[in-house]
């Protein structure tokens, strides 16, 4: 047998048969090396075990203890309970699981069993008085199981199970792995790189990470602040750093269009403004407008928070590109939200002798095919549409200038998909959405960086409330004064897949509860995704004409609708939202001159992640706090529309723990591309990068 190499299939591993194998590859662990850069999310300190005897109430710790007892209870309230008592011969200790009949049915617990309990210890104060642990973590060693160095008397990595390999198998792969290899495993970070920043080989990382030594303190390991695991966390991001900068530098090497600013568009411009322009506007436009002088093509984000103004700031960019005789693409996540686009713009340009079109997938064919000449033979000069722009058979005579709205509602392909629509055309990007910073740095390091920090004036804030749900009369009979007053409101109901039937049926119904018995003097309309276009467009039509006083809807206002008169929003199971969307559903209001109200309706039982989302919410509503406490209380994996923004799946780094190390790593990193130490050592980690960079981050090519 030839010798395990870190690129191995993981199944030559010894302990990997043909089920594991298929397990692992199911999670994207292909190779040996996959395998070892599976992380560990925590330790546990089992070089002193605490004694029963010892334990104190409010304490986390582990306990090794010998199963008693073991079985399901039925609480009189008819909750399942699954009981165990374990002993070490010092003492007792209870632990429970609520609802967990799988324990009992799989029988994963016998009499005489060791196993070690993790978890907070607390006072059983509705039975016995003994010392419990509810719902611990929990492995289970066999008698005499060779390996049991493994677990016992030193700091154990923990990891999260994968399929069915619980954390005492991975652990045991992972000290097969590191012995069978040796230390054999080809360091990835430049040489020099690596020894200036004074960063451990990667094979010892490793092997510090999975199997930390005797005097690595938990608290740094706990931390991810040993010299190992911060090596791992530099070349993650170093990757993703050097990967960003490259083709950031190859794009800026190929010659983009050079535009001019002539007269005509100052004229333009001048001619529909219909309002003078903030401080933070005239700035911003000023980044993009140089981009766009330049011979360089723009590659610019356009951030600011909900309601900053940016569409406008986005017109006006188009009118250089439309005055020099260029063709210009705005893309927008929703049919309602592109034609909203298309409307205001219409009307805005009418005085100009500029042709606008719209194009969503819901217009009839001969209408459709019709348009596409008109794209393609350069007739029409500003083009805004959904992802229909994307297809195939739409091609732009002279596209100059591609603008996408709500950014991070697309991905980082379909992004790439219109772009390749004309020749290297100017790229302005725009998100709501606020980005937390370290997110920006990696997912946003190829893109220059505008923001507009301020609101245009003479905004009245929003209040926020929050009420129960027995106040729920309360929060309507609010909505109903408003309304009175000639005011509009929104009634958001949470539908947060547009394709779950139940919740759109809910929300249907609510409509007609709503028409029907809250408000049946009022006009109340209907707002969902899976309308038909022509019956959005109506019921957008109508809200924003004033015709419909009350829009109930779906989270499909969360981006882009805007509706000045609109003060008032009622938000019916608030505590099912994320942070993120609520601060952009919450965006819909606020936007005249009105004092605007947000009522969060939320349950009486909701978990405590949920209450503080929601105080949090009611709070502040700076987008860029509530953003950096999303990201803090979700974990980047379920921050919102991280999926779609392309944020790589890192292995060992985690964006929130580790943002300095991000920063130091994309230092390096630049500097690295720019001024490498030598070509060889450039071009060897070109390869590497080459090969894996699709392969690990999901990215679109590197330069
Ligand atoms: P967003 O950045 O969320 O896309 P919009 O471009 O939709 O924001 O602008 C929000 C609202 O503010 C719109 O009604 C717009 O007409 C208005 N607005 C934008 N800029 C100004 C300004 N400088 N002065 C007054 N109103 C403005
Ligand atoms: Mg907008």
């Amino acid at each position: 047998m030839t010798a395990l190499k870190p690129s191995s299939d993981v199944k030559y591993l010894k302990g990997v048969g043909p089920a594991r194998a298929e397990i692992l590859a199911s999670r994207g662990i292909k190779t040996v090396e996959d395998l070892l850069d599976y992380a560990p999310f925590r330790y546990e300190d089992r070089s002193r075990l605490t004694a029963i005897r010892d334990l104190l109430p409010g304490q986390t710790t582990t306990v090794l203890a010998k199963v008693l007892t073991a079985g399901l209870m039925r609480t009189r309230r008819g909750v399942y309970i699954y009981d165990l008592a374990a002993t070490d011969g010092t003492g007792m200790l209870r632990c429970k699981w609520f609802n967990a009949l799988y324990l009992e049915r799989q029988k994963v617990f016998r009499p005489e069993q060791r196993v070690f309990f993790y978890g907070k210890v607390e006072r059983d104060l509705y039975g016995t008085g003994n010392l419990q642990i509810i719902q611990p973590q929990f492995e289970i060693l066999s008698e005499g199981e060779p390996g049991e160095s493994l677990e016992v008397g030193r700091v154990v990595a923990i990891y999260e199970s994968l399929g069915g390999l619980g954390p005492r198998v991975l652990r045991r792969l992972m000290a097969t792995a590191l012995a069978a290899l040796d230390g054999n495993i080809p360091d990835r970070l430049p040489p020099t790189v690596r020894r200036a920043a004074r960063l451990l080989e990667r094979a010892r990382a490793l092997a510090g990470m999975h199997l930390p030594a005797k005097d690595d303190p938990i608290e740094k390991l706990a931390a991810f602040r040993t010299p190992a695991q911060v090596r791992l966390i530099f070349e993650e991001f170093f990757h993703v750093a050097a990967g960003l900068a490259l083709k950031r530098r190859h794009r800026k090497a190929s010659p983009g269009i050079e535009f001019c600013v002539n007269p005509r568009a100052r004229e333009w411009v001048k001619r529909i403004l219909p309002f003078h322009p903030t401080a933070a506007q005239k700035r911003v436009l000023k980044e993009i407008v140089d981009d766009m002088r330049s011979p360089k093509p723009m590659n610019r984000l356009l951030q600011g928070d909900v309601g900053s103004g940016k569409t406008i700031v986005a017109i006006q960019a188009a009118l250089v590109a439309l005055d020099n005789g260029y063709q210009v693409a705005l893309m927008a996540p929703t049919e309602i939200l592109a034609t909203q686009h298309y409307l205001y713009i219409k009307d805005l340009l009418k005085p100009l002798p500029i042709e606008a079109d719209l194009l969503i997938s819901a217009r009839r064919a001969a209408e459709k095919t019709e348009l596409k000449r008109r794209i393609a033979e350069g007739e029409t000069g500003l083009v805004v549409g959904t992802h229909a722009l994307l297809e195939e058979d739409v091609e732009f005579g002279r596209l100059g200038l591609v603008i996408v709205d709500e950014q991070h509602r697309f991905g980082v392909l379909q992004r790439q998909a219109l772009i390749r629509k004309g020749q290297t055309p100017d790229v302005l990007v725009m998100t709501a959405t606020p980005i937390p910073r370290t997110l920006a740095l990696s997912v946003y390091g190829d893109l220059d960086f505008s923001l507009i920090d301020e609101l245009p004036p003479k905004r009245a804030p929003i209040v926020t409330r929050l009420f129960g749900e027995d106040e729920r009369p309360r929060a309507f009979e609010f909505i109903r004064d408003k309304v009175r007053q000639g005011e509009q409101a929104f009634v958001v109901y949470p539908v947060i897949e547009e394709s779950s039937k139940a919740d759109l049926r809910a929300a249907v119904r609510m409509h007609d509860e709503i028409r029907r018995n809250v408000f049946p003097e009022l006009r109340v309309g209907l707002l969902h995704g899976r309308l038909p276009s022509e019956e959005k467009e109506a019921a957008m039509r109508d809200f924003k004409a004033g015709n419909i006083q009350v829009l109930v809807s779906t989270t499909v206002v969360e981006v882009g609708v805007d509706v000045p008169n609109a003060t008032a929003m009622l938000v019916e199971h608030a505590e099912r939202f994320g942070l993120a969307q609520l601060h952009q559903l919450r965006g819909r209001i606020g936007r005249g001159r009105g004092k605007s109200f947000c009522l969060l309706v939320a349950g009486e039982r909701i978990n405590p992640a949920a209450a503080e989302r929601l105080r949090a919410i009611a709070e502040t509503t700076d987008g860029f706090k509530i953003a950096e406490l999303d990201l803090k209380l979700r974990g980047p994996g379920e921050f919102f529309g991280t999926r779609q923004w392309g944020v790589p799946a890192f292995r060992v780094a985690n964006l929130v723990r580790d943002a300095e190390v991000l920063e130091w790593a994309k230092r390096e990193a630049t500097d690295f591309v720019e001024r490498p130490a030598s070509k060889e050592e450039f071009d060897a980690y070109l390869a590497f990068l080459r090969q894996e960079w699709p392969r690990r981050y999901g990215l679109a090519a590197v330069a």
